[in-house]
């Protein structure tokens, strides 16, 4: 049972989690911001220790965003 629940992994916490593009290591969600443009957009910007570089990912701010 327990195995069954690890394989389904909900999109939602993809939000929370990214994979550096380089050493595919797990990135360090540091911070979320407002997109510029789009209202219903956040930035969400992840950083990895390994390469010491910040990546930024546009994501739907579904979880923030309560309007
Ligand atoms: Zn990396």
């Amino acid at each position: 049972m327990m195995a069954a629940l690890l394989a389904m992994r909900p999109m939602s916490t993809a939000t929370s989690s990214a994979e550096c593009p380089k050493c595919r290591a797990v990135m360090i969600h540091v911070a979320v911001t407002p997109h510029p443009v789009v209202p219903h957009m956040s930035r969400n910007t992840f950083v990895c220790y390994g390469c010491n570089q910040t990546r930024t990912y546009m994501l739907p701010a579904t979880e923030a965003a309560a309007k």
